[in-house]
């Protein structure tokens, strides 16, 4: 009879230490998508500041390392598509006609005017009607100092908002002889991120990279498989070895619309299945390609399709639209 007490209260408390893990990341999350980025420059601190005050449950940094091992936040491993760096160091420029974030020092890059995304061949800006290009002073900066900046608000806010790390071009770093990932499981472990339970959720495109952060690296952290090319959604079961959820294109999960109601890949459901959580990219007010609105997107992808969080340039749209359906 005691042995049974104490077997039932053994039960009751990790049961539900292992459901409020579970419930951290089982209702529906808005991510921040390189910061509140359809309002400001992406990923200056200045997008993640403004993000951070909207409310959202995760903000996104994709990282590159520096020429002096420094993992700056990001979206691609070139500068000349949101910096001026043509202007400031027109030599440093490859064969290819581009500039590359690892060729350059942190103090180098500290000098260079950040701008809202344009075109580097025409100069045209990408989203017309975003942060007027060129204007303002943004600067570049290092995962540390955003996670400083995150962690600091945190605190002086008393929220507890994420972070959602990004491992861009691992075999690109390979080859440039760059440990890329290590370098970033030591800063995430150094502030805190270990564990599924630390509010951090690191994402790939390289499954073998992911696959390698588990079972080589062993990382305990919550882990998602993004997910570009559609023949990619058949390798959900190798996925589900070390991921613990996917980050697909959400026309991915798009059927066809009939009569006016949208039909749905089996791929929410599939991963469910696998106990993967679904965070589709991106979600863009002003690029609703086959949505009448941006309610229609939301209403469709998150609660139709049943998906568990997003991936949006505009989080206080996705996060009024989730309170409304609470
Ligand atoms: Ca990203």
């Amino acid at each position: 009879m005691k042995w049974k007490i104490i077997y039932l209260t053994l039960t009751i408390i990790f049961g539900c230490s292992k459901s409020k893990v579970m419930n951290q990341k089982s209702s529906k999350i808005v991510i921040a998508h390189r910061g509140a980025s359809g309002y400001l420059p992406e990923h200056t601190l200045e997008a993640k500041s403004m993000a951070h005050a909207m409310n959202v449950d995760f903000i996104e940094q994709d990282l590159v390392l520096s020429k002096d091992d420094i993992p700056i936040v990001i979206h691609d491993i070139y500068l000349d598509d949101v910096t001026n760096v043509s202007e400031i160091f027109p030599d440093k420029m490859r064969n290819d006609d581009r500039f590359y974030v690892i060729d350059f020092t942190f103090k180098e890059l500290k000098t260079l005017q950040v701008s809202e995304r344009f075109d580097p061949k025409t100069g045209k800006q990408i989203y017309p009607n975003r942060f007027p290009k060129e204007k303002g002073s943004f600067r570049l900066h290092s995962l540390q100092e955003e996670i400083e900046l995150i962690q600091g608000l945190n605190k002086s806010t008393n929220k507890n908002i994420g972070i959602y790390p990004e491992i861009k071009a691992p075999e690109f770093h390979q080859k440039e002889g760059k440990k890329l990932t290590e370098i970033v499981l030591k800063i995430l472990s150094d502030y805190g991120y270990k564990t599924k339970k630390d509010n951090c959720i690191l994402q790939c495109f390289d499954a073998k990279e992911l696959e390698r952060i588990r079972k080589e690296l062993h990382s305990e952290l919550f882990l998602v498989q993004l997910i570009e090319f559609p023949e990619e959604t058949n390798q959900l079961d190798y996925f589900a070895t070390f991921a613990d959820g996917i980050g697909p294109w959400y026309k991915q999960i798009l059927d066809k619309k009939l009569d006016k109601k949208w039909m749905f890949t089996s791929l929410v459901s599939d991963a469910h299945k696998l106990g993967l959580q679904v965070h589709p990219y991106t979600f863009r007010a002003d690029q609703l390609n086959e949505f009448i609105s941006f309610e229609e997107m939301l209403e469709t992808l998150l609660i139709e399709a049943n998906v568990d969080g997003a991936f949006t340039d505009f989080p206080d749209l996705m996060v009024s639209f989730l309170n409304k359906k609470q």
